[in-house]
């Protein structure tokens, strides 16, 4: 789960970390009452949406040359102008994909004096098994093409989470990022600090891109990303009340009402297997065989047949949807509950797009049984290599 910078930086003040002071808005009429609150002279106006690359960003509703997402005014009317322009346009950048992402929240900033910008972010570093920070004194800009052309520029320093950021750790990300004086120290409180928000709010990255150092010498975190770990949120209601939902896809949304593991994806065949090792596997052959998976479903072990139908309901809903793949290995799902589940869906939605159903394992006889009774169009398949190739045969045929 993510959340939108003014979340976030909320969340690491409260940790301690020093962050601008900041308000933000739903509407334009709120622009001069929030830049009232703020000491000025310079005020910095955000686009909030769950993307970054704002600051290069472009409005699809404003001429190529207006200014991107992230802008500096110097009063209190150019922050209402720019809210005004900003509020209610579709901000393209880097991570949006063309679409872009309506900006329907602002924040509105007290600006910094800027002397550098630096990047950190911390993570799950996977190969180490540990969380890890990963600092760069070429901040503000994209850290994958700095990993690409000066990756000696990048330091990874995983951390013993027996331990915590010891000190020896802290000195060795102020060397990292050349800090000295007061930034120095900042950056030893710092460190540990947002550490510990990492840590004890289950999040999956925490990224500071920029972090700066001001023209008085101090740090600041001036970006603020962060992601959650889903499956630590049933812990975290605080964190939870940060959703926003109009930021995520919908049938995901849906799909998460019914605890379903769902990710949409860009091709045209659904998908619906239990468990995701298979799930993934379906996807491979899928590719293999030249088409592209819609989507990845795990409706889980012992999905009930209300659970399948929402699921197989999510997946008919998809306009992109040519052709569905039903593969179950059932073994602690059954697999009359997924054919009862699939039947019932497709009585109350309709069925528009060939179906293949590959159903092994628990309860297989009576699973192929009450497909075979309910009239459905289905072409039935014998294993995973023979149901990918006739859904891809199906939907190229069509
Ligand atoms: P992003 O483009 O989505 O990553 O948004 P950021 O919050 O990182 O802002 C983009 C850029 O705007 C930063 O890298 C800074 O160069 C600039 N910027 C943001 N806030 C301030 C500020 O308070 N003062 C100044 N001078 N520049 C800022
Ligand atoms: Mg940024």
């Amino acid at each position: 789960m993510n959340i939108h910078e003014y979340q976030a930086k909320a969340l690491l003040k409260s940790f301690g970390a020093p962050v601008a002071e900041g308000v933000p808005i739903f509407s334009a009429d709120e622009a001069a009452e929030a830049a009232s609150k703020l000491p000025g002279p310079l005020y910095v106006v955000k686009s909030q949406i769950h993307a970054g690359g704002r600051g290069k960003g472009k409005f699809k509703e404003l001429p190529a040359d207006a200014a991107g997402g992230v802008r500096l005014a110097r009063s209190i009317d150019e922050v209402v102008q720019n809210a005004g322009d900003m509020l209610g346009n579709t901000l393209v950048t880097k991570q949006t994909g063309e679409h872009g992402k309506q900006v329907n929240r602002l924040y509105i900033e007290d600006g910094a004096d800027i002397d550098r910008e630096l990047y950190l972010s911390i993570l799950v570093d996977r190969t180490v098994g540990r969380p890890a920070f990963v600092v760069s004194t070429e901040g503000g800009m994209d850290i994958e093409a700095v990993a690409e052309e000066t990756p000696e520029k990048i330091l990874t320093l995983p951390i013993d989470p027996d331990a915590g950021v010891t000190d020896a750790d802290a000195a060795k990300l102020c060397d990292a990022l050349a800090l000295s004086g007061d930034a120095r120290s900042d950056g030893m409180t710092l460190f540990p600090i947002l550490y510990k928000a990492f840590m004890d709010k289950d999040m999956s990255l925490l990224e500071v891109n920029p972090l700066i150092v001001m023209t008085n010498g101090r740090l600041r975190v001036l970006d603020a990303k962060v992601s959650f770990d889903g499956n630590a949120l049933f812990r975290h209601d605080d964190i939870v009340a940060l959703r926003d939902t109009t930021e995520e896809d919908e049938k995901e949304i849906e799909a998460s009402k019914f605890d379903l593991a769902y990710v949409a994806l860009d091709g045209n065949i659904g998908c619906m297997v239990n468990g995701a090792g298979l799930a993934m596997a379906t996807m491979d052959i899928i590719k293999l065989y030249g088409a592209e998976p819609a989507n990845f479903l795990d409706v889980g072990g012992g999905a009930s047949k209300e659970k399948v139908t929402a699921a197989f309901k999510i997946i008919t809903a998809d306009p992109a949807v040519e052709g569905i793949l039903v593969n179950i290995f059932g073994g602690i799902m059954r697999c009359d509950t997924i054919a009862e589940g699939v039947v019932a869906a497709v009585k109350e939605v309709g069925l528009q797009v060939p179906l293949v159903v590959r159903l092994e394992g628990t309860n297989v006889e009576k699973g192929k049984k009450i497909i075979n009774e309910s009239g459905l169009n289905v072409i039935a398949a014998d294993d995973l290599d023979d149901a990918a190739q006739k859904i891809v045969k199906a939907v190229k045929g069509a």
